[in-house]
């Protein structure tokens, strides 16, 4: 066999990547691949700030392939027409990928296999490389995903994880095959201006300081807001820098109580991803149909653009929405909050949510946003969709000195101690400072509206 190509997709990475260890071993030369997908650039996936991580990860990928004598090649375009474009450029036999569970990459993947069968070039798509468990690898007897996660979990903990792979010593590539200048961040208008970096080093440098010096410590600290005790490795399991195989790997040879409820936490991605998998229209539908009231309710207002701008008059809900304008990234404890607050208390419909959230996160994905919108906006798979978060009581339980707070809420920076959860109560007829919006609504009044809908259900 001769030369084959690599489409990399979700799994910008050089280590554990079974289709580019396949083609490695059965050609002479591998065209390692990346579209610019029209598909996905034009339908509004592709936001500045993760274009901007996108472009680390495909210079640094490019450079780990030059570090082994290859280099990496960049079209873009309809991502069906370059493989096959490239695959005839490149007189290829062969094409590798990595599986994926949503609608879209198993369209793709139908396209590619027969425009290629057409031209003679044999399709291998491999198990996926994007999720430690393959959605559909693990189902209850009477249905084709779980819809609750605890079951979900044992199973997934009981289910053997495929060896690690390690990253090739040497990657040649003929020549002759064209590629386009690797992206860059400079000219991204609206990045959020502290934006993590992308990449596989950078991905593996995080993952390797957070095992020998965070994970300990994670079953305690995971919800202090200002602590900030989580791995910020989300951005690098969305784009594939990382590979979920080796993380789980890694972490339970760390092993102790912080290990396991991080890997737990792992294993909720997954789990999303096999609800995704199996009911691909949760991605804007409710996943439980009876309450799919929230549709044709409120999608527009003051009040929304005040909680997407952080001036909502609750302190912590501001703060995390400012800080996801700031860095592209939010605390998961702050996700909660601002998600509660959006749909229960301002009974707004989750979709407007998610679409905010899907337009600044760097780690944006389909079926973690869209799944833990719809579970914290009670039509997803939470068993007691009638929770509300109360952000005063949440922020003194994980804010408990309120400096996440005053990091990101300068207006309050002078307010001291937890009362900078209630400047209302700070207010003097004679003194208003400071100078900080009032409550948008009444917590009692949200609630008593929310369950008064819940009524009509
Ligand atoms: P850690 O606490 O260190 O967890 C390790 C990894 O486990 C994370 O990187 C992530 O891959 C996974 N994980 C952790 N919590 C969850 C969870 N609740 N659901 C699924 N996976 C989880 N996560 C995304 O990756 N992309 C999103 O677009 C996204 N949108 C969200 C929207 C809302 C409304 C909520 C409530 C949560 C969302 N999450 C999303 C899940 C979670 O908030 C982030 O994965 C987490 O905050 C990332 O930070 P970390 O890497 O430090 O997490």
């Amino acid at each position: 066999m001769n030369v084959s190509v690599v489409l990399f997709t979700s799994d910008l990475r050089l280590h554990d990547h079974p289709p580019l260890r396949a083609a490695l071993q059965g050609s002479r030369q591998v065209v390692p691949l990346f579209v610019r997908d029209r598909a996905v650039t034009g339908a509004g996936f592709a936001v500045p700030n993760r274009l901007a991580f996108l472009a680390d990860c495909l210079r640094d990928l490019d450079a780990g392939l030059r570090e082994r004598g290859g280099r990496l090649v960049v079209r873009s375009g309809d991502v069906v027409e370059e493989v096959c474009r490239v695959a005839a450029e490149a007189d290829a036999d062969e094409v590798h990928l990595a599986a994926d569970a949503s609608a879209y990459a198993q369209r793709r993947e139908a396209r590619l296999r027969r425009a290629l069968e057409a031209e003679g070039v044999r399709l291998h798509v491999h198990d996926t490389v994007t999720s430690a468990v393959d959605p559909g690898a693990v189902a209850p007897a009477s249905s084709d995903h779980f819809a609750v996660f605890t079951p979900y979990f044992g199973h997934w903990s009981r289910r053997g994880l495929r060896e690690v792979l390690g990253a090739p010593r040497k990657v040649a590539v003929p020549d002759g095959v064209g590629s386009e200048d690797l992206p860059t961040r400079r000219g991204l208008a609206g990045l959020s201006p502290d934006l993590a970096a992308g990449g596989e080093t950078e991905g593996r440098g995080r993952l390797t300081a957070w095992l020998r010096s965070g994970v300990a410590a994670y079953e305690d600290r995971h919800d202090d807001l200002a602590g900030d005790a989580t791995s910020r490795l989300s951005p690098h399991l969305h784009f594939g820098t990382l590979s979920p195989v080796e993380l789980v790997h890694r972490a339970r040879a760390a092993g102790g109580p912080g290990a396991e409820a991080f890997v737990r936490q792992v294993a909720w991605r997954d789990f999303h991803r096999q609800v995704l998998a199996a009911r691909p229209e949760a991605a804007s539908a409710d996943y439980r149909t009876k309450h799919d009231r929230w549709r044709t309710e409120r999608t527009a207002g003051e009040d929304i653009e005040a909680w997407r701008e952080g001036r909502t008059g609750y302190p912590v809900v501001d703060a995390a929405m400012r800080q996801l304008r700031r860095e592209g990234w939010m605390h998961n404890r702050g996700r909660l909050l601002a998600a509660s607050f959006l749909t229960k208390t301002l009974y707004v419909d989750w979709r407007v949510g998610a679409r905010h959230f899907l337009d600044l996160l760097v780690d944006g994905d389909v079926a973690n946003n869209q799944l833990n919108w719809q579970w914290m906006a009670g039509t997803g798979t939470d068993s007691r969709p009638n929770r509300v978060l109360n952000p005063v009581t949440q922020a003194k339980r994980y804010d408990p000195e309120g400096a996440y707070v005053r990091r990101w809420v300068p207006e309050l920076a002078e307010v001291a101690g937890p009362a900078v959860h209630e400047p209302w109560k700070l207010r003097k007829p004679d003194d208003p400072a400071p100078d900080y919006p009032d409550p948008l609504i009444e917590l009692s009044d949200g609630l008593a509206r929310f369950r008064r809908a819940r009524e009509r259900d």
